[in-house]
């Protein structure tokens, strides 16, 4: 089996999922005592978070790039960057490495499809909601109609993430707002929810939803590791 090279921290309580569904999905793939190959590089989320609250992008990129050149050195065939967000940067990552990198849109935008959906709830930060870097390539790539929260769903959506996800804190009334907010995304035709952050998965779950929930945390782990099994 190649090994995966994950890009985590943003937040770590994400990348813990990471770690256990990589290692699940081998295992359900291959059994026995298998579980994936992989490396992480963790990088420190508090002047992550500080760059992205101060739009200094360009350091991000170079960021995420130092980190994906450092996995290939250390034995990396592929390359995944655990948090949709960061995705903002993903050209100056994969322009620094040989290796494939996995853009975490596209096992999303490729499951959507397959299950006929054309329109779909996008929940995640303000930046992945509100730049083009991501619904662009969901229509561009895949043909997908996106639609977001309004501003007041959008603030609260985002707040939770930085103020309660991040640092491991799961709250049943935060639940009540991301739930709020899939069905009013319903109401305007959303046939699907995308949860378009890492760590969303901690909070929101297939049974706590009226839409089907695409979890990109989910699709992206899966995705590298069938990647890894099918060039091995
Ligand atoms: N993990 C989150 C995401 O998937 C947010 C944290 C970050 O800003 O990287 O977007």
């Amino acid at each position: 089996m190649k090994t995966i090279g994950v890009i985590g921290g943003m937040s770590w309580e994400s990348s813990t999922e990471y770690y256990r569904l990589l290692n699940r999905h081998a295992k359900a793939r291959l059994g026995g005592h298998h579980n994936a190959r992989s490396l992480m590089l963790t990088v420190d989320f508090a002047s992550i978070e500080a760059d992205q609250r101060a739009g200094a992008w360009d350091r991000l990129g170079d960021q995420m790039a130092d980190a994906a050149q450092r996995l290939e050195r250390g034995g990396a065939d592929i390359v995944i960057l655990a948090t949709n967000t960061m995705h903002r940067v993903y050209e100056s990552v994969e322009s620094a490495i040989e290796v494939p990198f996995l853009h975490i849109a596209d096992p999303t935008g490729a499951a959507l499809r397959a299950a006929g959906i054309e329109r779909v709830g996008l929940l995640g930060t303000r930046y992945t909601m509100e730049q083009p870097f991501y619904a662009g390539r969901l229509r561009e790539r895949f043909g997908l109609d996106t639609l977001i929260p309004d501003d007041d769903g959008r603030r609260d959506v985002h707040r939770i993430i930085y103020d309660e996800l991040c640092h491991g804190v799961i709250d049943a009334q935060s639940r009540k707002v991301y739930q709020q907010a899939i069905d009013e995304m319903a109401s305007r035709g959303a046939q699907a929810v995308i949860l378009g952050c890492t760590e969303i998965t901690l909070l929101i779950k297939q049974e706590d939803t009226s839409l089907p929930v695409f979890d990109t945390t989910a699709l992206h782990a899966q995705a590298a590791v069938d990647w890894a099994i099918q060039n091995r």
